[in-house]
């Protein structure tokens, strides 16, 4: 069975509850107008927790195809952790995915992979699956070292996943110098790191778990590069910023297999 393909618009701290319903609500309409398969590619938005319940409640009411999900989760279930977000509460809102890990909470937040693995265990032991987020800073590609740099991020954030918990996660292969700049890798660039993680995931869960993954890219993807960096083996989706705040755009991105040159 093929792995199936994820578009997921991490939309960051922009678009407040009314702008979020009236950008899915676009974005639905322009997938459906261009006869959009969702079956063939699974279509996910992640806003900020404040706009999640009216997301949920259009989605819900219209039966959207349109997944959803939050960018962050504590590693806590419950208690005195002001300001955190729980994953049974991300449940009850019907999210589906959750991004841990993303390089800003990394930078802004001082999160470490341990925490990051801790909350990616939150993650799946509730029933949400985390997009765990890697990627190495510019200076260390320049020194040739991303991809070891990127494979012990993915043996410190799975250290403590076991066998059958592991496969339930996505990964987000995002070079940080990438992201937000307009730079974006060259699909080469995004093979290289995103097999080298299925060959690390093979040999920490085997070959099956590791075919059953999916790898994503993230970096300044846009419905004009989308294609290309598709086109790759290991590649099976992206995580989508900028790009994604813009219904059709990222619609155009979605619909990725029309416009393979
Ligand atoms: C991101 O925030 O995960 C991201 C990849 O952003 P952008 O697409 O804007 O580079």
């Amino acid at each position: 069975m093929s792995r199936i393909p994820l578009m997921a618009g991490n939309w960051k701290m922009n678009l407040d509850h009314l702008e979020a319903t009236a950008t899915v609500q676009r974005l639905h309409w322009a997938l459906q107008d261009a006869n959009f398969d969702f079956n063939a590619v699974e279509v996910a938005v992640l806003p900020p927790f404040t706009d999640l319940r009216s997301v949920q409640t259009l989605v819900d009411a219209d039966k959207m195809s349109i997944v959803y999900g939050g960018q962050d989760v504590s590693i806590n279930p419950a208690g005195a952790y002001t300001g955190e977000i729980s994953a049974r509460m991300l449940v009850k809102l019907g999210c589906k995915y959750v991004v841990v890990g993303h390089s800003e909470r990394r930078q802004f937040h001082g999160e470490t992979d341990k925490l990051i693995g801790g909350k990616a265990m939150a993650a799946v032991l509730s029933g949400i699956t985390p997009i765990v987020c890697v990627g190495e800073a510019l200076a260390i590609r320049k020194r040739g070292e991303h991809v070891a740099y990127t494979l012990a991020q993915i043996d410190a954030v799975f250290g403590e996943m076991a066998q059958d918990l592991a496969p339930r996660a996505v990964i987000a292969y995002e070079p940080i110098w990438a992201i937000g700049t307009g730079e974006v890798a060259t699909p080469a660039d995004a093979q290289e790191v995103c097999g080298a993680i299925r060959e690390r995931l093979a040999s920490l869960y085997g070959r099956q778990a590791a075919w059953q993954m999916r790898i994503l890219y993230g970096g300044s993807v846009k419905a004009s590069n989308v294609a290309s960096i598709m086109a790759e083996a290991d590649v099976d989706g992206g995580l989508v910023g900028g790009a994604s705040l813009d219904p059709a755009e990222f619609a155009k991105i979605c619909r990725f297999a029309e416009h393979i040159a």
